[in-house]
């Protein structure tokens, strides 16, 4: 192999580490925001050309700040991390998982009509709460599900969004959507 083909795989090598670097949240290992989101597009230009259903989660940890301030912002941030793991194993393989924000996951489920993806939810609702995190805590999760009806981006985000925080006013720790 001359030099020059040799840098250049080195270069593609390093650019791959680069751009999934970008992606990754640090804290849970799974994708960030901008990641997430871009996916998300792309899933939703796939479900326009082919007419597959898709259908996002929003999801929201319970009384976190209660984790925090009880027990330190170091176990909170292991229990966020824990969470992210017991979501991106509940999910199917075709799914995405991302870190929205602080506390908060945004799941896209490609070919998931209503009653998939609720379920989907429902099993990610209840390994939370079933699981026992360091320190022996505690912690529920709500979501909300937005199914796609060929709107915008951030309208099909803000129907998950409105679902999440109904779910919050009904009392947490469940489903709604
Ligand atoms: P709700 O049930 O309504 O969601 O209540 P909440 O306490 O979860 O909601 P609130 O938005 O009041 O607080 C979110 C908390 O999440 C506060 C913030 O300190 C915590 N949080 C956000 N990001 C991180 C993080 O990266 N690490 C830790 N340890 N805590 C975080
Ligand atoms: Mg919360
Ligand atoms: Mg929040």
């Amino acid at each position: 192999m001359t030099e020059r083909k040799q840098r250049q795989i080195e270069l593609e090598q390093l650019n791959r580490e680069l751009s999934e670097k970008t992606q990754i949240d640090e804290l849970t290992q799974i994708r960030n925001q901008r990641a997430i989101l871009a996916r998300l597009k792309n899933e939703m230009d796939l479900s326009i050309r082919t007419g597959g259903k898709l259908s996002v989660l929003m999801l929201d940890i319970d009384d976190f700040k209660m984790v925090n301030d009880n027990y330190g912002h170091v176990i909170g941030d292991t229990v966020l991390a824990d969470v992210a793991a017991i979501i991106s194993r509940s999910v199917r393989d075709k799914d995405l998982a991302g870190r929205y924000g602080g506390e908060e996951f945004l799941v896209v489920l490609s070919d998931a009509n209503a009653k998939t993806a609720k379920s989907v939810a429902n099993r990610i609702v209840r390994s939370v709460e079933a699981n026992t995190f360091q320190e022996n805590v505690r912690v529920t999760i709500s979501c909300g599900i937005g199914h796609f009806e060929k709107e915008s981006m951030p309208e099909l985000v803000d129907k998950a969004d409105k679902n999440l925080y109904e779910a919050k006013r009904q009392g947490k720790n469940r489903v709604v959507g």
